[in-house]
């Protein structure tokens, strides 16, 4: 069912069950376990799917060592467990990174745990080697026998100095242990809603559909693409805004102060150098100001973040020129010979955790664990509302099952099943060995008459997904883009079609690494355009619009301008 088909069906049928609002990570998460429990479940999203806060993490699928200073032992365990639930059923995206400490101290920093206990400290002394060796063994003890991967170790300096030759000579010791990376979060999000659209006919998911009102047992959805308004009449609403969930209930009549969340930015900057000197490991560390901050190797490139800093209004969450020199300074503590300079800076992103109200007096104080708050009927509204509190990516299939567990608690009903073992989109038959996946490349080569090299760009783009698209593209006409020849014309018409793309953005932003790696430029996005235009049966009007709206977005919320326009 299309985005249009989906609508008309609501005004078909105005009732459900279960309304979600918001269509990051966690209401998708929430979506996808309902639909498994064969509950009827229409989530909403204001913009596009993936768009909020869950496109601007640091990529990492993480147990949180530094949560461990803040005592949030729970959380640590229980995100080291999803983590290794994401390695096995979305192998496709999320891969085992391994992360190092640069060390400079041996023994500072053991009074930071009890003292921010106590409420004693706002800025943590510098971490030594000690403390980070009985954080990282309690890390693997949380895992011990459960990890598909190696657990630390420590090199000392003239071993490190060796493996990392542009490191800081000053340090005492590296130590290694090993998360995970995602380098493509919207990807997952995608294959998520995929999955469960495709399952269950009774789960709907629609973007750049908000909710505006609410009303006794009626909520008001305003579609931004028609710009008209369709009711729903759910049983029971998860508010999974996110940063905006307080922002949420207002417009629903409701005044909450759950949120207080803070931004954090990031750059991806094309540094060659840089790249080579990081060998494929995120550098984790603590920056002058105590702040963890990290250098991550994204594909080619070098993701660096990132600040933790209060906000009010989440829609104004953007990576400034302020924030651009705390980002760029914080890569000499650890590579000082290193140059790094605003002309490398490629993409820029910036979002706000949604974090849980406080006063803590550091935001790194602000507890990262997630709840639920159910607001009863009342005010107005005859429905309960869950809204979500907090909720890292890497712990979101948890939360939504304890939050599905609440609303069936509601209405009465067992849970029928959990999607532990669940795979994800492209992950279902991933394969994994190097046999396995010249045998999987082979089977579709014969059926396609397809290059293999081409086969295996479309495996690392898209799992096994890539095999539903290779038949689409054998059928053809196809063409590899002018611009850009590892992509062709039928790939961005299988994404733009079957992927829920509205704007030319989503495309480019969240269906594809395009973007956030600096792949575009102006003749590259006038060409997708044009395909995209033709699949989504666009005017030229629309199509012109389309690219200019693409321009502001990039320029606006990501700092990219092209010169020659
Ligand atoms: C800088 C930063 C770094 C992070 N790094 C990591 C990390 O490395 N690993 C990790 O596990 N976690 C990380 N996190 C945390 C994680 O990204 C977030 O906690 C998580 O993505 C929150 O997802 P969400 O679905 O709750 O919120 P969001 O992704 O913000 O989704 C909420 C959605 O609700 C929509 N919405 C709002 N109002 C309405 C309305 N009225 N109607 C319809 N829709 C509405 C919004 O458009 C939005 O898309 C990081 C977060 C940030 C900001």
């Amino acid at each position: 069912m299309n985005r249009q088909e989906a609508i008309e069906a609501i005004r078909r049928n105005p009732n459900v069950t279960v309304l979600i609002i918001g269509g990051g990570i966690n209401g998708i998460g929430v979506f996808c376990d309902v639909a498994l429990q064969g509950i009827d479940v229409l989530l909403v999203e204001k913009g596009d799917f993936c768009s909020g806060a869950s496109a601007a993490s640091s990529h990492m699928l993480h147990g949180g060592i530094r949560y461990l200073e803040n005592g949030e032992f729970r959380l640590v365990k229980e995100a080291l467990y999803e983590r290794n639930l994401l390695l096995k059923n979305a192998p496709h995206y999320a891969r085992p990174l391994p992360t190092t400490i640069p060390i400079f101290k041996w023994a500072s920093g053991f009074l930071n745990a009890p003292l921010k206990f106590l409420k004693l400290l706002d800025q943590p002394s510098e971490r030594g080697l000690l403390v980070i060796k009985i954080g990282l063994m309690l890390y693997d003890a949380y895992v011990r026998g459960r990890s598909p991967m190696p657990g630390h170790s420590i090199a000392w300096r003239e071993e490190s100095l060796k493996q990392y030759p542009g490191l800081n000579p000053d340090i005492l010791c590296t130590a290694t242990y090993y998360d995970a990376a995602m380098p493509i979060p919207e990807r997952i999000c995608v294959d998520l809603i995929s999955d469960a659209e495709a399952n269950f006919p009774s789960a709907h998911a629609v973007n750049y559909l908000s909710v505006v009102k609410a009303d006794g047992d009626t909520v008001t959805l305003h579609d931004a693409v028609s710009e008209q308004t369709l009711i729903v009449k759910p049983k029971m609403v998860v508010n999974a805004a996110g940063p905006w969930v307080d922002l949420a209930n207002r417009v629903m009549g409701r005044e909450t102060h759950f949120m207080g969340g803070t931004k954090g930015s990031h750059v991806v900057l094309d540094n060659p150098e840089l790249r080579a000197a990081i060998a494929d490991h995120e550098f984790f560390f603590e920056n002058v100001d105590g702040r963890i901050v990290l250098i991550y190797p994204l594909a080619d490139k070098v993701l660096v973040g990132t600040t933790d800093i209060r906000i009010d209004d989440p829609d104004q969450a953007r990576c400034t020129e302020e924030e651009v020199d705390y980002i760029l300074g914080l890569i000499g503590k650890v590579f000082p010979t290193i140059g790094v300079d605003r002309s490398q800076i490629i993409f820029r992103f910036s979002g706000v955790r949604p974090l849980p109200s406080s006063d803590a007096s550091a935001t790194g104080q602000i507890s990262r664990d997630h709840s639920i708050d159910i607001a009863e009927p009342g005010d107005g509204l005859r429905f309960p509302v869950f809204n979500l509190i907090g909720g890292k990516w890497t712990t979101f299939r948890a939360f939504a099952e304890q939050v599905t567990d609440a609303l069936l608690r509601r209405i009465g009903k067992p849970r029928r099943r959990d999607n532990r073992n669940l795979p994800i989109g492209g992950g279902k038959g991933y394969p994994r060995a190097d046999a396995e996946r010249k045998a999987w490349l082979s089977v579709l080569k014969n059926k396609t008459r397809l290059p293999v090299e081409r086969l295996e760009t479309l495996l690392d783009r898209y799992g096994t997904r890539a095999g539903d698209l290779a038949v689409l593209i054998a059928k053809g006409p196809d063409q590899p883009l002018t611009h850009r020849p590892d992509y062709s014309t039928q790939e961005i018409v299988y994404l733009a079609t079957r992927e829920k793309c509205v704007h030319l953005d989503d495309l480019l932003l969240r269906r594809s690494m395009l973007a956030k790696l600096g792949q575009l430029n102006p003749a590259l996005i006038e060409e997708i355009a044009e395909v995209v235009g033709g699949a989504l049966e666009w005017t030229d009007g629309e199509r012109k619009r389309e690219i200019d709206r693409t321009l502001a977005v990039l320029a606006d919320r990501h700092g990219v301008e092209f010169e020659n326009r």
